[in-house]
């Protein structure tokens, strides 16, 4: 009888993609970073444990909806897209989209305006923004947007002068230009929200999420966080 109440708590598995500092990033081998935290607080109230898992940021809706992964946290935008196909949390934070270029580049915002060539991260938002804002209307070249699986592949290729600018997230775009021989020449107010994506119907997974981000706002553990990262 003893053993039955004795039940192990339950580990998700949470899937990231770790190269979006601070949010997540691997340092000396370990998940780091402000969701990372913000997801080991979370199961720490909720009571259950976490496995972390990395892959392509694109591969993240696709890996909840097989039931690959529990959870996704990767500074992941709640769009009505995404929303059809998961359930997000109540947003804990909101970015816009930066545009960077190398640090000693003397391009300005207008490189985002023909000849030059542009990385974004495949599927997100600023994916989505070239797509629809710059491609679709003919302003960029299909061919002149270079589609990466992860930043670092991209900040290679900005480095190399492969590519002449990346459009990626405002915080993270602030964390490179700090770090990197990067900077900021422009940025796309798009006033998106974050949430922690579960697999569409995992109601109670989701219920418990939300509770914890309310107790962690309401304790100043998340103020605490982001001054730890920010
Ligand atoms: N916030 C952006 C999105 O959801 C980018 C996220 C990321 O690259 N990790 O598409």
């Amino acid at each position: 009888l003893l053993v039955s109440v004795l039940a192990l708590a339950k580990t998700y598995t949470v899937g990231t993609s770790a190269d979006f500092p601070p949010f997540e990033y691997i340092e000396n081998g370990q998940f780091v970073g402000f969701d990372m935290d913000l997801i080991r607080e979370i199961a720490k109230i909720a009571g259950f444990e976490v496995k972390f898992v990395d892959m392509s940021f694109d591969s993240l809706i696709p890996a909840l909806r097989a039931g690959q992964i529990d959870i996704a946290i990767a500074g992941m935008t709640i769009t009505e897209e995404r929303k059809q196909v998961v359930d997000f949390s109540i947003p804990y934070w909101t970015a816009d989209q930066s545009v960077i270029v190398k640090a000693d580049s003397n391009l300005s915002i207008t490189v985002l305006f023909g000849k030059y060539r542009i990385g974004v991260q495949t599927g997100t938002t600023g994916d989505l923004w070239c797509t629809e804002e710059l491609v679709k209307k003919g302003i960029l070249p299909e061919k002149n947007l270079k589609r990466y699986d992860t930043f670092v592949l991209a900040l290679t290729d900005l480095l190399n002068g492969n590519i002449d600018a990346i459009v990626l997230d405002s915080p993270v775009a602030n964390r490179f230009a700090a770090t990197k021989p990067v900077k900021i020449v422009g940025i796309i107010v798009t006033g998106e929200q974050y949430g922690i994506a579960v697999k569409k119907g995992n109601t109670d997974l989701l219920k418990a999420i939300n509770e914890a981000l309310k107790v962690l706002q309401e304790t100043g553990k998340l103020a605490e966080l982001i001054d730890k990262y920010f």
